[in-house]
């Protein structure tokens, strides 16, 4: 191991002020949560906090010594060198794992990967604003919910979820289900996974075969209470094995890293041993099984529709490779993006998050309690903080994930800023959200696919994304795109605004939080989206109609 993984909280600075602090320690947070943090891998298979370590150390050391009229260039991973602009510019700017478009494709990513010229930055791992598995949670259990309004009278009491990867994202779903109050049995292939989810409190139960775990779900449904079970097994052999017994779940998805054919998904039938020797001699034939594996997978998932379930794709490109390997039909199970958040995202409603510098759990309290009593019109969200608070357990910086929309993340940024300063709060607080948000990713087969005009695969938007927060003065903003096999398919941004006290901080929140969401709600009206629309009108947005 290269060293202990731990987070830094407090209030000294090892740093010469608080936003390059702030920075640092978000790096460390995105290691200390990390799925694989020796090899610097954060998530998703090879998803990277950096290029590799002595990259990492020459970020650390930038971070350490530049003053905020400088600012730190990253490629992939690797910083490049300091530029003299001002202090009001971003601190760090990164593009990760942009590939030229000819040549986006798998097989050139794991080349480039392997001569060390380029990594992958996932969505939140080069960026440093993964938050552990908490990150996705909001969005799986909003998705459980708007499941449960349309076909279950608004309950899942009683209800049997099929799911499987219990990785850094796939992770939340157990509890996302939990929360929904629902019987929820995970998949896993990878023991040391489901004993990791156990451990931080995100998994309640384990199984190592199929007959005790399905004893485990029939018996939570016949008493109507709520669990969550980790299967040891293959997805691949689990989810046909179910189907031939009739065995037809009420809702099925999966989550494990499908995008990744080579170091994300594993294929049935092979001994983890094989798969490490397959991955470093014969890629070739390792992808050839897996997408053998995903076939199985698929069509049973494809079986399971067709008898009631209500089946999704929870956004690991699962169908695109099924299809690719002739499941005719994998199209037929719908994105959960188009299925259940578009009309959010029309609205810039999506994944925020902030993260407390101090490490002192009792400042997310503070803001907990904040938005309870002023957000109370949101009930959406006091919902959701008042079951976060109960449930959801802490990894790294103690943070937060709640689904805000425009104007609500900049009204909240700007309150806790004045916390800050008032010293109500112990240390500055870190703004930040996912890529996957309204105007920050174009990738057809998860975020954009089926948009109204057809502009699925247009990846200006979060281009122009970037640049926006560039220029409203955000710390950290990062373009992403590609890696593994989501090569070719994905661009994406990033954007991280430290709230420090400071009037200059209330500058860059207030320019930033309103833009970031702004230009979200313009794609979507651009889009000829009536809620984006409508939402223009009632935010008094500067949208330009030529309609
Ligand atoms: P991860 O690499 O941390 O974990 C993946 C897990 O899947 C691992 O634990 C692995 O052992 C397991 N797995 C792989 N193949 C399996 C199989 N055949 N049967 C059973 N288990 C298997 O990845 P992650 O961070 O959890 O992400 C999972 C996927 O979700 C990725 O494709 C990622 O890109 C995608 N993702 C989607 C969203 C979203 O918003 N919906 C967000 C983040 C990530």
């Amino acid at each position: 191991m290269k060293a202990e993984f731990t987070v830094t909280g407090g209030s000294t600075l090892r740093c010469r002020s608080w936003r390059q602090e702030a920075l640092l320690r978000l790096l460390e947070n995105v290691l200390a949560v990390g799925e694989d943090p020796d090899n610097l891998v954060v998530y998703a298979a090879l998803g990277k906090a950096a290029r590799d370590w002595p990259s990492h150390d020459a970020i650390v050391h930038a971070l350490k010594t530049m003053t905020e009229d400088y600012t730190l260039i990253i490629q992939s991973g690797k910083p490049i060198g300091l530029l003299k602009t001002h202090e009001k510019a971003p601190l760090v700017i990164m593009a990760n794992c942009n590939m030229v478009g000819q040549w986006a494709k798998a097989e050139i990513f794991y080349e480039l990967e392997k001569k060390g010229l380029i990594c992958w930055g996932g969505l939140t791992a080069g960026d440093w604003q993964y938050i552990g598995s908490q990150g996705v949670i909001q969005g799986t259990y909003e998705i459980f919910n708007q499941i449960a309004a349309r076909y279950f009278n608004h309950d899942l009491t009683g209800r049997f979820i099929l799911t499987a990867g219990l990785g850094g994202m796939g992770g939340s779903q157990p509890l996302a289900g939990f929360m929904a109050n629902a019987a929820t049995l995970v998949v896993e292939v990878d023991e040391e996974r489901i004993d990791k989810r156990m451990k931080i409190g995100y998994l309640q139960q384990k199984a190592t075969d199929l007959d005790q775990a399905l004893a485990l779900i029939r018996e939570a449904q016949a008493a109507k209470k709520a669990i969550s079970v980790g299967l040891l097994g293959n997805a691949a052999d689990v989810y046909p094995e179910l189907l031939k017994r009739n065995i037809i779940p009420d809702i099925v998805t999966d989550q494990t890293a499908a995008h990744d054919l080579v170091y994300g998904y594993v294929p049935a039938g092979l001994s983890k041993e094989e798969i490490l020797n397959l991955r470093k001699t014969d890629q070739k034939t390792l992808m050839a099984a897996s997408l053998a594996s995903i076939k199985k997978h698929v069509t049973a998932m494809v079986g399971f529709q067709k008898q009631g379930s209500i089946v999704f794709d929870n956004g690991n490109l699962i169908r695109t490779h099924a299809y690719n390997a002739g499941v005719h039909n994998a199209f037929d199970i719908p994105i959960f993006t188009e299925a259940f958040l578009r009309p959010l995202f029309c609205r810039a409603i999506g994944p925020f998050r902030w993260i407390a510098l101090s490490n002192d759990p009792n400042d997310i309290a503070i803001i907990d309690n904040y938005i309870l009593t002023h957000f109370s019109e949101n009930k959406t969200v006091t919902n959701w903080i008042n079951l976060a608070k109960k449930y959801i357990p802490f990894e790294g910086l103690p943070a937060r994930i709640a689904w805000l929309g425009h104007l609500e993340r900049t009204r909240l940024a700007l309150a806790v800023n004045e916390m800050v300063a008032k010293g109500v709060l112990k240390a500055p607080i870190a703004f930040t959200r996912d890529h996957l948000d309204a105007g920050a990713m174009a990738h057809p087969n998860i975020m954009t696919e089926n948009l109204k005009d057809g502009s699925d695969a247009i990846a200006d938007w979060p281009l122009i994304n970037a640049m926006v927060n560039c220029s409203s003065q955000a710390d950290l903003v990062a373009i992403h795109s590609g890696g593994g096999g989501y090569s070719g398919y994905m661009t994406s941004a990033g954007v991280t605004v430290i709230a420090d006290g400071t009037e200059q901080a209330k500058e860059r929140l207030q320019l930033s939080m309103t833009n970031d969401t702004s230009l979200g709600v313009m794609r979507y009206a651009d889009a000829g989206y009536p809620e984006a629309l409508d939402e223009v009108v009632k935010k008094k947005i500067n949208y330009i109609s030529l309609v």
